[in-house]
């Protein structure tokens, strides 16, 4: 019989927080061990920097979330947090065109990051059997003799914490492929696609909501207007995320940061904020690659170790798909939890992998359509964006086009759906050149 005593789960972002609540359902105890203060924290931390800027949960990451946690998305509601309908309360522009109201009945929520993952926080926090180690930092696996099982962590200071289960956490940052070739092991094969995307990001009062019951504007970046936005109404303030892709960055003085709004292929952002009251420093983040690890390809793997999460595979934020992905992987382990032993690596990573392989390819073929992104483009990665740039202009026609499109960027419908023939038949209709009379 497999001891089931003891888990620990490296890292309390919302993979590590996701993957503590499906172990606590059939570990005894599970640690959860952050180098940061977590409890009661509600400002974005150092831990997690991205959590500055903007985040958006996809539509499946809202229906995997609130099954886990159940009253979730009330939950938030009821603390004033906007919520609304995907296709009708946000308005999405892609080169400055805005896509066709559609009612697609996904619910999105307004949180920033540190007020979700405070949220989730909580939840997992109030679970019997889990402990939150905080301000500890991880520094090494324990390891049995003939390396083949790992059995613990050491922290600072050198303690000790034994487990049965290790699940790495920690984010891009995952320290694992050094440990396995320091054990002996091979690392992972990483998969890289070189964006230099940048986020800049502030809030604003202003002098009054131009949003009205909407809740953001999207301006969506392309290879045609490469400067992007994410522009939210978060109670009675605004969020405002720049994007600049390929090495390009919006300033943080005053005068530059403006000149980028203004540059915006959506006018209505700086009409909302160029007199605007600004609430607090611009803050500037780098995102240099999409980093994939392939751990499903290892022949050799120690027992007693996962790895999930960012750690796993770190996406091109702007499609928002990795706490989704992280939600995901929570489901993944838990088919991995049930019948009693402890998961088998390779299996685990095999069937995580399809599990990133939708939104990877999304967002890595994506961003191939970029010319000053480096990388092969195979003939159905040419195809398919493509296809996906008739589809967006089609979207500006045709509700049932953006509703579709909702579903599959929210990674609830596969993206093949969106290439049926009859969806391939109105989009050619909804995106040939008017003819000239
Ligand atoms: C600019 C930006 C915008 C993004 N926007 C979105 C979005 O809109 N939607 C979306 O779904 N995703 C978005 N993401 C991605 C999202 O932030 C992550 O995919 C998601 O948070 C899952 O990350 P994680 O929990 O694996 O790692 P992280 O969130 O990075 O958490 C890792 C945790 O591990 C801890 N840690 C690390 N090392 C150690 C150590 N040695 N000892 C102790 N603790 C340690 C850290 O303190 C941290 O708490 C965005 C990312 C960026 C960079």
């Amino acid at each position: 019989m497999v001891n089931r005593d003891r888990a620990v789960v490296l890292g309390g972002g919302m993979a590590g927080l996701v993957a503590a609540k499906v172990l606590a359902e059939s570990f005894r105890e599970v640690l959860l061990v952050d180098r940061d203060t977590l409890t009661g924290v509600t400002d974005p931390r150092r831990g997690v920097p991205q959590g500055a800027h903007a985040h958006g949960l996809l539509a499946k990451g809202q229906e995997v979330l609130e099954g886990m946690f159940p009253g979730l998305t009330q939950e938030l509601a009821d603390a004033g947090i906007p919520t609304g309908d995907l296709g009708t309360n946000l308005r999405w522009y892609f080169n400055g065109k805005r896509l066709r109201w559609a009612s697609t009945g996904l619910k999105v929520v307004s949180a920033t990051r540190p007020e979700l993952e405070g949220a989730v926080r909580n939840r997992v926090r109030a679970l019997p059997n889990v402990t939150f180690l905080e301000n500890r930092s991880i520094q090494d696996l324990v390891v049995t003799q003939d390396r083949a099982q790992i059995t613990g962590v050491t922290l600072d200071g050198g303690e000790e914490l034994a487990a049965d289960l290790v699940v790495d956490a920690t984010g891009r940052g995952s320290r694992t492929p050094a440990w396995l070739e320091e054990l002996g092991y091979a690392r992972p094969e990483e998969e890289k696609v070189k964006i230099g995307l940048s986020y800049t990001t502030c809030h604003y009062r202003l002098r009054q909501n131009v949003l009205g019951e909407d809740m953001a504007i999207l301006c969506v970046a392309t290879p045609e207007n490469p400067r992007g936005a994410f522009f939210s109404r978060l109670g009675d303030r605004y969020l405002l995320s720049l994007t600049g892709m390929l090495g390009d960055q919006a300033p943080t003085d005053p005068e530059g940061h403006l000149a980028f709004v203004k540059s915006l292929p959506v006018p209505d952002i700086y009409e909302a904020v160029h007199d605007a009251e600004l609430l607090d420093e611009r803050v500037a983040f780098r995102f240099p690659a999409s980093i994939r690890r392939h751990y499903e390809h290892l022949d050799r793997f120690p027992r007693g170790l996962l790895v999930v999460g960012d750690a796993l595979c770190s996406f091109n934020p702007v499609y928002g798909q990795g706490m989704t992905v992280a939600a995901l992987e929570g489901l993944t382990l838990r088919a991995h939890l049930v019948g009693g032993g402890l998961p088998d690596a390779k299996a685990f990573f095999a069937d995580a992998a399809q599990v990133i392989d939708a939104p990877w390819a999304m967002s890595s073929g994506g961003d191939l359509s970029w010319p000053g992104v480096e990388g092969y483009r195979p003939p159905e990665v040419l195809m398919a964006n493509a296809y996906m740039d008739r589809l967006r202009v089609a979207a500006q026609q045709d509700g049932a086009i953006t509703g579709a499109f909702m579903r599959a960027a929210g990674l609830i419908d596969p993206v093949t759906d969106l290439m049926r023939p009859s969806m391939a038949v109105r989009v050619y209709r909804n995106s040939r050149p008017k003819a000239v009379v």
